[in-house]
């Protein structure tokens, strides 16, 4: 049986053009970047050839770049190197109810460090409202964090007006762009982002690897002491193949990411259709609209979404219940239930999230397997009964 893999959101699968472009910085190009003969030089260059191409990809420039060992320390660095910058001038912070677990658990942190969290609330669609940040924002406000699409409903926010907003006020805004950047066009300037966050192994590069980029005059400090790697914002050798990884991964990212995004746009449209016209009881969670190109998450009615998994699973299809994170536990999804979903639907909620190797026939497949599986589950559920 072949996998249809549905789970992009979660991960991706690495290019094998990047696993090929990481290889030399293993074995013969090994040198440390900071060492000053040639082996250490050559490592520099790679390193710093990759900085240049996530550069370009966003529209920044290179030492406004910082490599992180992924999207969730590109969050902590730009929360916390933040706050503790600007202690002096302030200490709140404003944030949103639907936030990855990488800013939600690094504001709480700063909380019990003694920071001001303002947690904003989302619409039924997961959109924030941009006048609800010039409401909180008071003279101690030093940031705010608000990501750019969600990684479990797609919804896209209003980034650009909350960054003219927050230019206003002269508060530094920062935004977690891990589920966008590669997969829809986007640039830092047009975001009016002062931080913005990457991971390398959600846009087919590696694991382990991300960046935050960082407006040149943004006070950070860094959250990692030792050497003074990254212009001192982050300390640590480079993880010289991983960096070049996520360079070639944004390099094939930058020809495609327009193409791309239209031919998912159309199968996840499909998908929803197709589901919504096959089976009962079925909704769209998200934006209909304003959504990633990829993604698809639905409540499916009287089915347990981890049910519905685990019998796609031996079809061969991986999708996902909520977010991979909040999936091995069985609370629902803390972005669901801002949503406002009830805590039945937000159990019964499935997200497929699609990529560059899924097709016409992995859609077809699924829709052809999953109204079956749902009916057979719920033939054998007591809470369509009772509600009959
Ligand atoms: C995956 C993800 C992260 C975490 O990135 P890692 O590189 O896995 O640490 C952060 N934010 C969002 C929106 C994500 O989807």
């Amino acid at each position: 049986m072949k996998r249809i893999y549905l789970d992009h959101a979660a991960t991706t699968p690495t290019d094998p053009d990047v696993v090929q472009a990481m290889l030399p910085y293993f074995t013969d190009s090994f040198g440390n970047p900071s060492s000053l003969y040639s082996y250490g030089q050559e490592a520099r260059e790679a390193v710093e050839e990759a900085r240049a191409r996530v550069a370009e990809l966003i529209g920044a420039s290179s030492e406004e770049i910082v490599f992180t060992s992924g999207g969730t320390e590109a969050d902590n660095l730009a929360l916390k190197g933040v706050a503790y910058a600007n202690e002096h001038r302030g200490n709140h912070i404003i944030t949103t109810s639907i936030e990855h677990h990488a800013v939600l658990e690094a504001a709480g942190f700063l909380e019990k460090q003694g920071f001001a969290i303002t947690r904003l609330p989302v619409d039924g669609y997961g959109l924030v409202d941009p006048r609800d940040f010039r409401k909180a924002i008071t003279d101690k406000t030093i940031l705010i964090s608000v990501m750019h699409a969600s990684n479990e409903v797609g919804t896209i926010q209003p980034v650009e007006e909350i960054g003219s907003i927050a230019r206003e006020a002269g508060v530094c805004f920062h935004s977690d762009a891990v589920q966008t950047v590669g997969h829809i066009p986007l640039n830092v300037h047009e975001l009016k982002v002062d931080l913005l966050s990457l991971s390398a192994h959600k846009l087919y590069g590696p694991k382990g690897v991300g960046a935050l980029y960082v407006r040149k005059g943004t006070r950070l400090v860094s959250i990692m002491q030792g050497g003074e790697q990254e212009r001192g914002r982050r300390a640590g050798t480079e993880n010289t193949p991983g960096i070049v990884g996520l360079g070639k991964a944004v390099e094939i990212a930058g020809h495609e990411t327009a193409e791309e995004a239209e031919r998912l746009r159309r199968l996840r449209d499909k998908l929803i259709g197709g589901m919504l016209d096959t089976m009962e009881h079925v909704r769209l969670n998200g934006h209909p609209t304003r959504r990633l190109p990829n993604n698809v998450n639905v409540s499916i009615g009287f089915v347990e979404g981890e049910a519905v998994l685990l019998n796609l699973d031996l079809e061969g299809i991986c999708a996902s219940t909520g977010s991979a994170c909040s999936s091995s536990s069985s609370e629902p999804s803390h972005v669901l239930l801002a949503l406002g979903l009830p805590s039945e639907q937000a159990h019964c909620s499935l997200r497929f999230s699609l990529g560059r190797e899924n097709t016409d026939e992995h859609v077809e497949r699924v829709l052809k397997v999953l109204p079956p599986i749902v009916a057979r589950l719920r033939a054998m559920s007591p809470l369509l009964k009772s509600s009959r």
